[in-house]
């Protein structure tokens, strides 16, 4: 048996026919034609009034950011356990990241510690829809308007959940999307920023366009900027992605009813939750180990990976990393941020590939279970 993947898309003939077709004629005047589909379609989607087609969900973040003309030593508050790329943006803008907990149940921003952390300095909070599953939002925004934060979400893993009713990408002032090659819809590399706020959008129309006015001059530049685009043949398969987005959020969801099933009366797993209110998506299928096992997921992935089956590490704490050692708000942050510490040496995120079968799953969960028996045993 070939090895299990963590994570991988879903490609079929639509694909490659709107990646044909955008190679062979998005060409001269036609250039944008799949970058306006992908646009509008994505805007319609999420429920936003403006979607704009980006090489990343980091330059994503990057660009609302930048769109909030942020001063150095304004804070610009993220959960612990995020992937850096939710925190990194807010150092290219000269700001500093602060380092929040996250809820013991979601594994998402906890709106206590969020207020907690809020000082004179707190311009912005990136709340992060993690593993497709999505923070209390009403919350989040309602502490953070009334105090003039800016809500930038970061729902690069949560394409098509909901909370309340409401798509993930269309909470707070601006939400970013990613469409790397792990994610439930793919361009490859790709992201989206989604906002209703049209003087956000227009700045950020110019600052992605190395800073050159809409209807300017040609070759004229106002400012300093970025270049952030994306190229016709992933506008083309995102869009492709994007009219088949109910089949992958279904597949999404069956994976994890297969994991369900397959550890059905098992004690000591936890895998992601899904509150009364929400529709996770379920990203990543993701599995916390009880303490009693005494196993550190860096062994519990070396175990899965000698039975042929690749995982990933639950996030780290943003603030444990050496890459923010020297912080002065990572410094305390352990103490501070008990859930992100607590689960994160646990986590463990299983394949969740679109193109894993229900018997690789019975597969993975048999050995997961051989795992954790012998550790007791031992
Ligand atoms: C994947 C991911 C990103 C980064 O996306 P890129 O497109 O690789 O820049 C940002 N935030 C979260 C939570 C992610 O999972």
């Amino acid at each position: 048996m070939d090895r299990i993947p963590v994570a991988g898309p879903s490609i079929t003939q639509k694909e490659i026919e709107y990646v044909t077709d955008a190679v062979t004629n998005a060409w001269y005047g036609n250039a944008n034609m799949y970058h306006g589909r992908f646009e509008a379609a994505f805007a319609a989607y999420v429920g936003r009034k403006y979607a704009m087609a980006l090489p990343s969900c980091t330059a994503a973040l990057h660009l609302a950011l930048a769109g909030l003309d942020l001063k150095p030593g304004d804070e610009v508050v993220v959960p612990e356990t995020t992937w850096i790329a939710t925190s990194a943006p807010i150092s290219y803008v000269g700001a500093q990241p602060v380092f929040a907990d996250i809820d013991p149940h979601s594994w998402c921003l906890d709106a206590a510690s969020f207020e907690r952390t809020i000082s004179a300095r707190t311009r912005a909070v990136i709340p992060v829809d993690l593993y497709g599953n999505l923070p209390d939002m009403d919350a989040i925004v309602e502490l953070a308007s009334a105090r003039g934060i800016a809500v930038i979400e970061d729902a690069a893993e949560a394409i098509g959940s909901e909370s309340r009713g409401r798509k993930a990408g269309s909470f707070g002032l601006a939400s970013t999307f990613s469409f790397h090659g792990s994610k439930t819809l793919t361009t490859g590399e790709g992201g989206m920023l989604v906002t209703d706020d049209e003087p956000l959008y227009r700045r950020c129309l110019q600052l992605r366009d190395h800073g050159r006015a809409a209807g300017g001059k040609m070759f004229w530049n106002v400012e300093v900027a970025y270049k952030y685009k994306l190229s016709s043949m992933q506008a083309a398969l995102g869009l492709a992605q994007l009219e088949r987005i109910d089949e992958l959020i279904a597949r999404k969801r069956e994976i994890f009813s297969w994991y369900q099933k397959a550890l059905e009366g098992f004690e000591g797993i936890t895998l992601n939750s899904e509150a009364a209110t929400i529709k996770n998506t379920y990203w990543m299928v993701t599995a916390i180990v009880d303490e009693r096992f005494g196993l550190a997921k860096e062994e519990l992935i070396a175990a899965l990976g000698q039975e042929g089956i690749d995982s990933r590490p639950f996030f780290y704490p943003l603030s444990s990393m050496p890459a923010y050692a020297s912080w002065p708000q990572a410094q305390g942050a352990r103490s501070r941020n008990r859930v992100a510490y607590n689960l994160s040496p646990r986590g463990v995120n299983l394949p969740s590939a679109l193109s894993l079968t229900q018997e690789k799953v019975r597969y993975v969960c048999d050995r997961l279970r051989r795992i954790l028996a012998r550790q007791l045993a031992a």
